[in-house]
């Protein structure tokens, strides 16, 4: 398994041992009796110290042991002298891997600004802050994989390419072969999509949901984990061109039982957080906390760890859209006209609103169901009342929505139908429809964006700060 990592090293008993660590060096200091070397191989947040006696080594070794430089320096693991830690390593030999010109190295042991890391994705892993989140982001997956597992799920593996365009029309990203330069025309003059890789148009998927449900119609209980490209030209900090999207289908969920499902799964992942990434939530909280030292008292965000466990402890508020119209009808923002958007039954929420009734009036999150069908998608189960549909979406404190779900048409005419009705041709979604004629079946499904889910957890800002290398409008550098 490699050599020992600085996270365990950390956690061993120091008997004046022989180490080897291997790492990058995080700062340098130097004082009258020692020289000390913080380094971080990312396993932690935690460096291990690193100390040397002066005229141990020559002056121009020690000037390429700079901050960002990598060592493996090897030495005996002993108890610290100083505070700060348990154990430190007495150095014996210095090899250094690599250097990192003080210079040109644009990380120094000072705060960047996050707008500064994002035109620096190829080093930001190597800030505290960065690795915190992307340690973060690995054990929400892990956790992600594991629920599902014990839960009798299987992991589908939907299709990246897709070349049913029912959903997403229009935020859509082409999937092609041509030459740009010399596009193949049919007699009409129109693009001739027949010579092209797939012998018709292709996109990336905005949703593995469609093929998710005919997995579910056989297997009953499925999830994707996946990514999911969706060209909105948003710009906002809760979207992404290219994210990873968790979408569960199940076979015999009714509504109810998909809001449960729903309400279980985040408060199980965020437990998971919460008792493996310890010390990285610690990290990121005392960041918030930092930064909102400057703001007046009002306006301070609780603690992160409180806001996770408040979350994981306490219900969800469920309510129907028409209910939450009402609310929002007598709310302060709408009657002091407060609102950017206007308020009334059939109006799609927008975050404004969501935010209203999870931070404002019910101070917890909140799932909403029974939309109107004109806002929502054709493939959701009508109510009675032929008005509003089986939908629910989860709302988020900071976030707005984070789940989206419903439970699925199974009649063949009602689905067929709507299909109709908001102008998507029946051929090419044969095989969508074919499950309704063959073993129908009551199902329910959601989607969770993941990365507004690591958002939530690391209680950061902007969903470009939670995912390695983001892609938005006019950015896919690295
Ligand atoms: P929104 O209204 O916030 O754009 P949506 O209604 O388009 O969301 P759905 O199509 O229901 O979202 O997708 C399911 C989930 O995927 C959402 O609840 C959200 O968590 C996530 N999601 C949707 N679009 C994006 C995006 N561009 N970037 C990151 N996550 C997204
Ligand atoms: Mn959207």
């Amino acid at each position: 398994m490699g050599p020992l990592q600085i996270k365990n090293i950390l956690q061993t008993s120091p008997e004046n041992q022989s180490v080897t660590v291997k790492g990058w060096v995080r700062t340098k200091r130097e004082s009258k009796n020692a020289i000390f070397i913080a380094l971080n191989d990312g396993s932690t947040i935690h460096n291990i110290q690193a100390v040397a006696e002066p005229g141990q080594f020559s002056a121009e070794l020690l000037s390429t042991v700079t901050t960002g430089s990598c060592l493996k320096i090897t030495g005996q693991l002993v108890e610290s002298q100083g505070s700060g830690q348990a154990v430190e390593v007495k150095i014996d030999d210095i090899l250094v891997y690599g250097t990192a010109d003080p210079e040109s190295f644009p990380l120094q042991p000072k705060k960047h600004s996050l707008e500064f890391l994002r035109e620096i994705a190829h080093l930001r892993p190597r800030t505290n802050t960065f690795s915190a989140i992307l340690r973060i982001r690995h054990a929400l997956a892990f956790a992600v994989h594991q629920y599902f597992n014990d839960g009798g799920f299987f992991y589908l593996h939907t299709p990246v390419i897709t070349a049913s365009d029912a959903e997403g029309a229009g935020e859509m990203f082409r999937v092609t072969t041509l030459d740009l330069n010399k596009l193949p025309r049919t007699e009409e003059g129109a693009i001739n999509f027949k010579e092209d890789f797939f012998g018709r148009e292709a996109n990336l998927t905005v949703s593995g949901q469609l093929e998710g449900e005919l997995g579910a119609m056989a297997l009953s209980k499925i999830y994707t984990f996946g990514p999911t490209f969706r060209a909105e030209n948003s710009n906002t900090t809760r979207h992404l061109a290219e994210f990873w999207m968790i979408e569960p289908e199940m076979a015999f969920f009714e509504l109810e039982d998909n809001m449960n499902l729903a309400e279980d799964f985040v408060k199980k992942v965020i437990t998971y957080a919460l008792i493996h990434c310890k010390d990285d939530l610690n990290f990121l909280q005392n960041r918030l906390a930092e930064e909102d030292k400057n703001k007046p008292q009002n306006e301070r965000s609780i603690p992160l760890l409180e806001k996770l466990s408040f979350v994981v402890d306490n219900p969800f508020e469920r309510l129907t859209y028409t209910e939450a119209i009402e609310i929002l009808l007598k709310s302060k923002p709408h009657k002091e006209k407060k609102f950017q958007y206007p308020v009334g039954w059939g109006i799609d929420l927008s975050s404004e609103h969501e935010r209203y009734l999870v931070e404002k009036h019910f101070k917890k999150p909140v799932i909403l169901t029974n939309y109107p069908k004109e806002i929502k998608s054709f493939y959701m189960k009508l109510d009675e009342d032929g008005k509003t549909v089986r939908a629910m979406d989860v709302l988020f404190p900071g976030i707005g929505e984070i789940i989206g779900g419903s439970q699925r048409e199974e009649d063949y005419d009602k689905l067929l139908g709507r299909v109709k009705e908001v102008g998507i041709d029946p051929e090419n979604l044969w095989w969508y429809l074919e499950t309704r004629k063959f073993g129908t079946a009551p199902h329910s499904g959601f989607g969770l964006g993941f990365e507004r889910l690591v958002l939530f957890v690391t209680g950061m800002s902007n969903i470009r700060d939670v995912i390695p290398f983001p892609r938005y409008p006019k950015s896919a550098e690295f």
